[in-house]
């Protein structure tokens, strides 16, 4: 099969690559174009997931096109924007008709969920790799960047944290799967969900936010830094999932919570009076900890003792 052949045939053919709403054109030109409204602004971000590092190789290919464009689309929940749309620019070993079609039904359901449209891409051969670039849009100014904590806001989180990270020894063979526990960690790993609903609604309500890609205690470091404030957090107030404490204790869970990557859950301060409405509309919000004035991110326990953490979230060019 040719690659063009191979374009037409899975990607081209894809339900998500259809032209509309924001598409003007899709897949077989030059460019594709989009339609922007006056006083919308175009969000843009891309990653790359490399075989062997971002997830393991050989896997499923449907779980893999799921969780491709999962974690790409949630760069775009942490912006608090609207799907619009994404490129996939593919390398691949050989072009093999099982694992393509696989694949792009995989990365199919999860443009489904997630009202993203396939516009276009790259095919080539080589190690297997993938960089999906995706777009979104906000009203002007309303796009919820990493730089506006304040002192005295709450340090909130969407959800629980560190199923994905508990997944990892499964992952590895160094668990046993079977366990009702480790399918339910497995799912976190394989199917994030990107909260771009929850994003929406911290429009014009959060002070900034980001979605957890490489571990609480990394990434809280971004804003801290990008806002140039203190992040406190309390770690008995860390949400973690009951599936997690069985599968490896309370302490190995708050572990994997604080530091360990791919939850793709939403990180967020708010004005501690926003917080009630939306609890009351049913935002699975935790609220961990608060924005003081300093710098870093301070870990405290129960007894408001600092505790000291080493492992700060995964970085590809540490050590
Ligand atoms: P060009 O040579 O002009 O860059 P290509 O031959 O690479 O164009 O691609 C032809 C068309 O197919 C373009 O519209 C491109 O965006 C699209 N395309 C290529 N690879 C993919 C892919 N993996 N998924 C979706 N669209 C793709
Ligand atoms: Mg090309």
């Amino acid at each position: 099969m040719g690659e063009f052949e191979l374009i037409r045939h899975y990607f081209a053919a894809a339900a998500c690559a259809r032209a509309g709403g924001d598409v003007v054109l899709g897949i077989g030109d030059d460019c594709a174009l989009l339609a922007l409204s006056a006083g919308e602004q175009l969000t843009v971000s891309t990653d790359t997931l490399v075989a062997g590092v971002h997830f393991p190789d050989p896997c499923d290919p449907y779980l893999l096109g799921q969780r491709a464009l999962a974690v790409s689309t949630s760069d775009l929940a942490g912006m608090g924007a609207t799907p619009i749309g994404f490129t996939l620019a593919l390398t691949l070993p050989t072009a093999d008709s099982g694992w393509l079609s696989e694949f792009a039904r995989g990365l199919d359901a999860m443009a489904t969920g997630c009202a993203m449209r396939l516009i276009g891409g790259d095919t080539t051969r080589g190690p297997l790799s993938m960089t999906l670039t995706v777009f979104g849009r906000v009203p002007a100014g309303e796009a919820l960047v990493r730089s506006g904590a304040q002192p005295g806001d709450l340090l909130c989180v969407g959800g629980t944290l560190g199923d994905a990270a508990g997944a990892l020894p499964i992952i590895l063979g160094e668990r046993k799967q079977g366990t009702a526990e480790a399918a339910i960690l497995l799912r976190h790993y394989w199917l994030p969900q990107p909260q771009l609903a929850l994003g929406q609604a911290l429009r014009g309500k959060a002070t900034s936010a980001l979605d957890i890609s490489d571990g609480l205690l990394a990434d809280c470091g971004h804003i801290a830094t990008a806002s140039g404030v203190l992040l406190c957090i309390e770690q008995e107030k860390l949400p973690v999932s009951d599936a997690l404490v069985r599968f490896c204790g309370r302490n190995q869970a708050l572990q994997y919570g604080l530091a360990g990557g791919d939850d793709y859950v939403l990180a967020f301060t708010l004005p501690s009076d926003e917080l009630p409405a939306l609890l009351a509309a049913g935002w699975p919000i935790h609220a961990i900890g608060r924005v003081a004035t300093g710098d870093g991110v301070q870990l405290l326990a129960a007894d408001g003792r600092a505790i000291t953490f080493a492992s700060q979230g995964y970085n590809h060019f540490s050590g």
